[in-house]
């Protein structure tokens, strides 16, 4: 499961840690069958290859050396076994998956968002939920008050929905490389 793949052992390829100075660089793991299954240090990455437990598809261009080993660190592997992946439930509403869904711009002018609005006001029906929910500006957010669009003339940029199936994947990284983008269907959002 997830729970093993995080905790694999190392193999006895280290130490190698004094070495590497960007501990917070990620790699997406998928499946055998190519799913994303989860999103690991990229030296947790390396770990797994160099256990044959995974082949590296796309490289960090980053490189990890110890005394005794010098591999790049991957930014993308495969798992060589499939894994039973837990079901994921739809996620909930939250002000960080609003903002990393719009790109932390203000749907109505594009400026950096700082607010999360309700389209359709909470006072005038509107629900808390995903469609109703987008990242605006303070100064847009505070035009638009408890009133309508259609009352003020203004609109999102985008349709807001809920996230899709992988959008994990894209909140577990500030920035998402674009070599993951092949890896996540039917994911439409600009990196
Ligand atoms: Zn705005």
């Amino acid at each position: 499961m997830i729970e093993a793949i995080t905790h694999l052992p190392f193999c006895g390829h280290g130490p190698w840690a004094a070495n590497y100075g960007r501990g917070m660089a990620r790699a997406l793991v998928l499946n055998a069958t190519y799913e994303p299954l989860s999103v690991v240090s990229q030296r947790r990455a390396a770990v797994l290859v160099l256990c044959d437990r995974a082949d590296s598809i796309h490289g960090s261009g980053e490189m990890l050396r110890s005394a005794s080993i010098e591999v790049e660190l991957p930014s993308v592997v495969r798992l060589r076994y499939y894994v039973k992946a837990p079901a994921r439930r739809a996620s909930a509403v939250t002000r960080r998956g609003v903002f990393a869904r719009d790109r932390f711009q203000c749907q109505y002018c594009g400026a950096r968002a700082e607010n999360i609005d309700h389209v359709r006001p909470r006072s005038r029906g509107g629900n808390h939920i995903w469609e109703n929910v987008v990242a605006a500006c303070r100064r847009c957010n505070s035009h638009k008050r408890d009133r309508l669009l259609s009352e003020i003339h203004m609109r999102p940029a985008r349709v807001p929905r809920a996230p899709g199936r992988f959008a994990w994947v894209r909140q577990a990284v500030p920035t998402m490389p674009e070599c993951w983008r092949a890896y996540l269907p039917g994911d439409s959002a600009p990196v």
